[in-house]
């Protein structure tokens, strides 16, 4: 068996394993707090653990932290994007943004995508691996530890899809969620999906309040399908009958987001079908202009477009807002960044 890496656990893993290994199940907690409140770098800083015992975690295994490899500031509004430079030498991409209500990380789940969105920068080069629970806590941990900075909400929209690295994403969320650590309400928290619908109804089973984020950006099937081939799997309809159980079960809102590309998704009969598909379900639209990345530059839709979108949706009851486009010179597009820099680095 190889080394445990001890970020990787929650609570509930760490009391059985302490047994185990013949010591008191309150040193569980300990671990936790240093871990993800205090943010210690090994198991040297955690004083509370006499030598004889921190010999012997270290003889099993180790805290693991990711290192900052590069950060880019935003001269136009506070956003920093965050390139992290994993064990295995990949990198992967966070951003942060500034709120009036607070810090909010936009983090990856995944080296890479295998979804395949035509527009999307984060899929060319398909999925590497998965990230591991760690290696998400690591993301916001790293950043706060940067700026001396408290991460108030966390949103799953930054490299992969977090529906598809399912188990790692839940175990993630326990970690950040636990009062003996980072403590962060579940509220705060919004994953965005292409909409693998199986898994949205293992969500909704879970019982965690967490926002659900559905990237629609079309009402249209057949027009959904030439954009994003998990579009070929799951119908619109079957999506939407997803959220209507998350919404039964969590009683969240849900977020639809609609990336306005000129000509493909962008005129009157787009949006009319789109306010016909939305009626009566408890949901938000986040309308997003298109960001063009090289393979991909359909233009962006005119400001007057975007205007009729968010007019026309609120006459029908359906709350709708554009998302402000932060950092658009620090490419702060999904998955733009790690590929212009450097997808990987050999140790
Ligand atoms: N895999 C998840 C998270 C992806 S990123 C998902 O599909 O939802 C978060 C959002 O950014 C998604 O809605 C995604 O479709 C959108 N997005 C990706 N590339 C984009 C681009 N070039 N311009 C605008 N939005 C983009």
């Amino acid at each position: 068996m190889g080394r445990i890496i001890f970020n990787n656990m929650t609570i509930e893993e760490m009391k059985p394993f302490f047994c185990e290994i013949g010591e008191k199940e309150f040193r569980a907690e300990q671990l936790f707090t240093f871990i993800h409140k205090n943010h210690v770098n090994s198991l040297e800083d955690i004083t509370v653990f006499s030598k004889d015992l921190r010999d012997k975690l270290n003889s099993i295994g180790e805290i693991d932290r990711i290192r900052v490899y590069r950060r880019f500031d935003s001269k136009i509004d506070d956003t920093k994007k965050y390139l992290f430079l994993l064990r295995d030498g990949n990198i992967i991409e966070s951003v942060l943004m500034k709120y009036k209500y607070g810090y909010s990380a936009c983090i990856s789940t995944q080296v890479g995508c295998r979804m395949g969105c035509l527009f999307c920068a984060s899929t060319k080069e398909g999925c590497i691996r998965n990230l591991n629970p760690s290696e998400m806590a690591e993301q916001i941990y790293a950043i706060e530890d940067d700026l001396g900075i408290r991460i108030g909400n966390i949103v799953f929209m930054g490299s992969g899809e977090p529906l598809d690295n399912y188990d790692n994403v839940l175990k993630f969320l326990n970690i950040i969620h636990h009062e003996k650590g980072h403590n962060l309400s579940y509220r705060n928290i919004t994953l965005s999906t292409c909409g693998l619908v199986p898994k949205i109804y293992d969500l909704a089973d879970e019982g965690i309040p967490i926002t659900l984020s559905i990237s629609l950006h079309s009402p249209f099937d057949d027009i959904r399908k030439t954009i994003m081939p998990i579009a070929k799997v799951y119908s619109i309809e079957e999506i939407i009958n997803a959220c209507r159980y998350y919404f039964k079960k969590t009683n969240r809102r849900i977020t639809m987001e609609y990336t306005l590309m000129k000509g493909i998704n962008d005129s009157i009969r787009d949006l009319e079908e789109l306010v016909r598909i939305l009626k009566g379900l408890n949901c938000h639209v986040n309308l997003i202009p298109l960001n063009p990345i090289k393979e991909f530059d359909s233009g962006k839709p005119k400001d007057a477009i975007i205007e009729l979108f968010v007019k026309e949706l609120k006459k029908a009851n359906i709350s709708a807002t554009v998302r402000r486009e932060m950092g658009a010179d620090i490419n702060a597009a999904c998955g733009q960044l790690r590929r212009r820099f450097a997808n990987r680095v050999d140790n």
